[in-house]
């Protein structure tokens, strides 16, 4: 298995572990809904998303006459919580967090037969809500809602009005509603994102850097080539030399058989070819076309870069002096100044 496809299979798992979490942390708003007569028998109609479903409410409507427990407004005391009963008309609990667990506040109503419970949340959470957990008490409709929301009804109803309360389903949340979800996922996307940028610049670096490498190389390469084809040894045919007699000898890398008057190359492995064929070839590759002969290391040429690269003197020009008049190849002598400085 490619590397690559295993940072596939790794991102995937990532991405279907986030998104299997995140499924288990959606939950469901309420839309909340009273209304109640004023003192001019003018009928308040108010209504606004602002409850969550608990995590083990059914996910369903409810409506009925709000009612406070008649003691504690958290709704925790002993049985019986509130002055109603199943035959009541229709009615929904509305308490205060604390003192006990949200089962027990919802069960005390269930059993009483509330078609619904609403938890308000504590004194300075203002419209804050919490996804309650209340895996003891189901089968009914139970939702919180913020304090600010909570107390207002509960004044009402305190105070004699008839709040008539309706549950309906808002529509689903998921952690990315969350702020510290949003830090999170804002965080972990800078992270990504750095983490890739640093490592696209690191390889491109790199590559950079590598080519560099190359490209001195292949440039020190050719500069030597070119050293050593001044070197070489290049001859003027004649009518009568062996390479003119038959059509047996000819240029490999032309394939033209020679003739009189022609300018030909022997390499150090004693192969000819013409110059003009050869000389661009050996710049390339260094090597006789026919045997593979390195022309650098049959004339020394990279031991003498090594030597003067390892001795840090300006580059030795008696070498190339030495064999300068042996050859008559000039084709190269003002770039050899120029490699030579
Ligand atoms: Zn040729
Ligand atoms: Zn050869």
């Amino acid at each position: 298995m490619g590397e690559k496809t295993q940072h596939r299979l790794l991102l995937l798992l990532c991405l279907s572990g986030l998104v299997h979490c995140s499924a288990g942390m959606v939950f469901w708003t309420a839309v909340v809904e009273i209304s109640y007569a004023k003192n001019d028998n003018e009928t308040v109609d108010k209504y606004c998303e602002c409850g969550v479903y608990g995590r083990n409410s059914p996910l369903a409507k409810a409506s009925g006459i709000v009612t406070l427990p008649k003691g504690d407004p958290k709704g925790c005391g002993p049985d019986p919580v509130y002055n109603r009963n199943s035959s009541s008309p229709a009615w929904i609990a509305l308490v205060k967090r604390g003192n006990c667990t949200f089962s027990e506040k919802i069960n005390a109503a269930k059993s009483q037969g509330a078609s619904g419970v609403v938890v308000y949340n504590v004194e300075g959470s203002g419209n804050s809500t919490t996804h309650m957990s209340h895996p003891d008490a189901l089968e009914i409709v139970a939702i919180m809602i913020g304090n600010t929301q909570g107390m207002e009804i509960f004044k009402l109803v305190k105070n004699g009005t008839d709040v008539h309360m309706h549950i309906d389903m808002g529509s689903p949340h998921g952690p990315w509603m969350d702020t510290y979800w949003l830090y999170f996922l804002s965080i972990a996307f800078f992270i990504v994102t750095a983490a890739s940028i640093t490592y696209f610049v690191f390889i491109s670096a790199n590559r950079l850097y590598n080519l560099g490498i190359h490209r001195r190389a292949e440039k020190r390469l050719k500069s030597e080539a070119k050293r050593a084809i001044k070197r070489l040894q290049v001859r003027t045919l004649k009518r009568g030399d062996e390479e003119t007699a038959s059509d047996s000898h000819m240029c490999a890398v032309c394939i033209e058989s020679y003739k009189a008057g022609e300018v030909v190359t022997v390499l150090t492995c004693d192969h000819i070819f013409h110059k003009a064929c050869i000389e661009p070839w050996l710049l390339e590759r260094r090597t006789c076309p026919m045997c593979k002969c390195d022309i650098l290391k049959a004339l020394g040429v990279e031991e003498e870069t090594k030597e003067t690269l390892s001795v840090e003197s300006p580059p030795d020009a008696t070498v190339i002096t030495r064999h300068q008049h042996l050859y008559d190849n000039r084709a190269f002598e003002g770039e050899s100044e120029a490699v030579r400085g």
